[in-house]
Parts: structure tokens; sequence; C-alpha cells
């Protein structure tokens, strides 16, 4: 029998639906196996267990566990994960996990198994730099954010898609976790006591108060492109050839600077885990993300354009100047609320060390401090390097 109201998958149902889907041949030996962290969604891998070939069955649930509480969260979010993927796939195939399958009542997507890459935040974590990250993820968010904007499709269309990606569940997570909690005395907030001058510090900073103010206004308000909304390290699978990105569930309409935002502040924190010497080929990235993203965007504008005024001198300098000094700012908010926020990154809780933990985690709210309050006066992602060494 196969469910048409929604319930929580098992290992067997996954298998079920793999067969009934007629994802592999009839009489497959098959296994499967929950392979998810297990805070929002499963994920069941199930494999032939003779040619060891796997699909991903990824199923929303309908609360989100956190910290032994539970709280209600909307399923759509699977449909807009599926659906974010197909729309990705339409302009870089390469980047995104195939989708065979989705079902909106059972809140699933069904999708090409990509355990042969590895999580980038793990191998980041083991030391690894992965040469090709940045050419790929610039490629990605300059390919995604140009044509589903104003300047690269029928803007009407547009008004559609944004319509079909409205998001106030996770947008609402990422708008208290990311831009409010963090930055007042919040319950959700996870820090050790050591550090509790440090963060009364910055909940005192009308300074810096102001400034994710305006950082989270725009994220409330500004629907430039299609962005994937929880680009983290986490959210990409990397080998040293290739790419892909998952897991795209808080994607909405959004600031063009908010994925490279967060992409930057995952390597950093990164950086912030690593020995100086080890450091470099992480602001080598960023330097690459913002060059591969600018220059592959720019492209696109002055072939691809469909605004009348795309042609307006200094039109388009002046989206990417807003984009960078945005991305910046966003960067900020995401290292402070990854330090002391709900959700924290192996990164810096890895660091097995005390003091030296406590140590990058200061480091770690002082750079997201300067970064939030000198966004604008950075010219350029190389300048990130010096912010980083007054910092630390
Ligand atoms: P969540 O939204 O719960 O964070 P993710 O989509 O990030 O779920 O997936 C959680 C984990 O499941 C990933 O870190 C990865 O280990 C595994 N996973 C997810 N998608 C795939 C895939 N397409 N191929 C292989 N493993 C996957
Ligand atoms: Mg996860
Ligand atoms: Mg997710
Ligand atoms: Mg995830």
């Amino acid at each position: 029998s196969h469910p048409t109201v929604y319930e929580p998958l098992t290992e067997q149902g996954a298998i079920s639906l793999a067969v009934r889907l007629g994802l592999f041949p009839e009489g497959t030996p098959l296994a499967c196996r929950e392979i998810g962290d297990g805070n929002l969604n499963l994920v069941f891998r199930v494999v032939d267990q003779q040619t060891k070939k796997g699909i991903i069955v990824k199923q929303a649930l309908p609360y989100a566990k956190v910290v032994g509480e539970s709280w209600p969260l909307t399923l759509k979010r699977a449909v807009i994960e599926s659906n974010a993927l197909r729309t990705f796939a339409s302009y870089v195939p390469q980047y995104v996990p195939k989708v065979y399958y989705s079902d909106e009542s059972l809140a699933i997507t069904v999708m090409e198994d990509l355990s042969h890459l590895q999580i980038a935040r793990k191998g980041l974590i083991e030391g690894k730099t992965y040469p090709l990250l940045s050419q790929h993820i610039g490629e990605f968010i300059a390919k995604t954010s140009f044509y589903t904007s104003d300047f690269g499709m029928n803007q009407q269309e547009k008004k559609q898609l944004a319509q079909s990606f409205v998001n106030p569940e996770l947008c609402k997570i990422t708008e208290d976790l990311v831009f409010t909690d963090p930055f007042f005395n919040h319950e959700t907030n996870n820090f050790e006591d050591e550090l509790r001058d440090d963060v009364e510090a910055l909940w005192n900073d009308d300074k810096l108060r102001l400034e994710v103010a305006k950082l989270k206004r725009k994220f409330l308000t500004e629907g430039d492109a299609l962005i994937h909304g929880d680009l983290h390290t986490g959210s990409i699978f990397a080998s040293d050839e290739e790419t892909k990105i998952i897991d795209p569930e808080f994607a909405f309409y959004g600031p063009f600077g908010f994925d490279i935002g967060q992409f930057f502040a995952n390597l950093l924190l990164n950086a912030l885990s690593r020995p100086e010497q080890q450091q470099e080929p992480l602001f080598a990235h960023i330097d690459k993300t913002w060059d591969v993203f600018a220059t592959i965007f720019s492209d696109l504008w002055r072939t691809h354009n469909v605004e009348p005024y795309a042609k307006t001198e200094g039109l388009l300098e002046d989206v990417l100047h807003h984009t960078f000094i945005d991305a910046i700012g966003f960067a900020g908010c995401e290292v402070i609320r990854r330090t002391i926020g709900l959700a924290h990154v192996a990164d810096l809780d890895g660091i097995e060390d005390k003091e030296e933990r406590l140590q990058a985690k200061r480091y770690a709210l002082r750079l997201g401090r300067s970064l939030i309050l000198q966004r604008e006066t950075l010219s350029s992602t190389k300048e990130i390097r010096s912010l980083f060494a007054q910092t630390v």
C-alpha cells in the first residue's frame, strides 16, 4: 500500500518507494539507512547491495527538533526544496543533484546520491582546500541569481516565480537566528559562560545594532533573485573536481548578496579554526568567489539583459557595489550567529583545546563585528585579510 497522506517514512518505506518509482531494476537486492543529521529532515540512502549505486530520499518532518524541544514547521519546504533544485538545474545542472521525483503530500524529494563526494565543511575541517570550490560557487550564484532576477527573465514571469517561492516560516528562522536573537539576550542563544562579557558587549553595542537592523531590513524586503538561503559549507558536497549544492529548503526571493555572504562567513569560520599558515587558501576562495560571481554576472548583464535600463551607464556598477557591501555585512551576521546563536559550526566547536576554542570564538565575534561595521569601507575582498589580521 502506498501512503498518500503524510507519514514519516521508515527505511523499508524508502525502499518500497524506490522500487515503485522504478529507480532500480526488478529484483535488485536493496538496503537502506537513514543518514540525516536529524534536525529538520529525514534523509534515506537506498543502495543496490551489489553495484553499491544509490539514491537519496529526503523527507521533511512536520516539526524541527532543536535542543530537546520541537516546534511545528511547514512541510511546504519540501516543495520549495525540490522546486529550487529544479529551477537551479535549468541554469546550472552541473552544480545540483538531479531530482528524480517529488511528492508534495508526502514532503519527499528523491534525488541523485552524492555519496562519492564529501560535505565541504567536513573536508575543510580536515584541512582540504578544494581548488575549484570558489570557481563553482561563484558561477552557481552568478547564473542562478542573474537568470531569476528582473534583469535575466521576463519581469511578469519573475513575479509568478517569486510567488511560488514565498517561504515565510523558513525565512522567519533566518530573521530570528541570524539577524535578531544573537544581538539580544534571547533564550535561543548558546555560548560558553566564559564568553559572557564579550557577548554582553555585543548586546550593548548600539552602533552595531543599527547596522544589523539595516541588514535585516534588506533580508526582509529585497527580492532581487531566487537565492538558496542556507548556503553554508554544510550545504555543499565537494571533491577536487566537483561541487554540488544541496538543501535549498530556505530558498526564496531575497537579496543578491545573501548567499555570497553566508558562504564567505563559513570560509572565515573555518579559517579561524586553522593555524595561520593554512588560512590563505580560504581567503583566496573568498576572492575567487567574488571575482567569478562579478565577472559572470557582468557578462550576463551585458549579453542577456531584459531591462531597458540595463545599458544605463553606472547601473551594473551600482548593483555590484551594493551586492558586495551587503555580502560583507551578511557574512558578519553569520559569523556572529554561528558563534553564540542557536546553531553552531563544527569548525569552531570542534577545536579541542578549550582556551584555543574560546579564543577563536572571541576572534569570531570581533571579526563579525568588523565585517558589519566596516563593510562600506572595504574596496575589495582582498582587504578581508587585513580585517582578519587586525582581529586575531
Ligand atoms: P537538512 O535539511 O536536514 O540539513 P540536508 O539536505 O543538508 O538535510 O542533508 C543532511 C545530510 O544528508 C547531508 O549532510 C548528507 O550527509 C546527507 N545527504 C543529503 N543529500 C544527499 C545526497 N544527495 N547524496 C548523499 N548524501 C546526502
Ligand atoms: Mg543537516
Ligand atoms: Mg536543511
Ligand atoms: Mg542541511
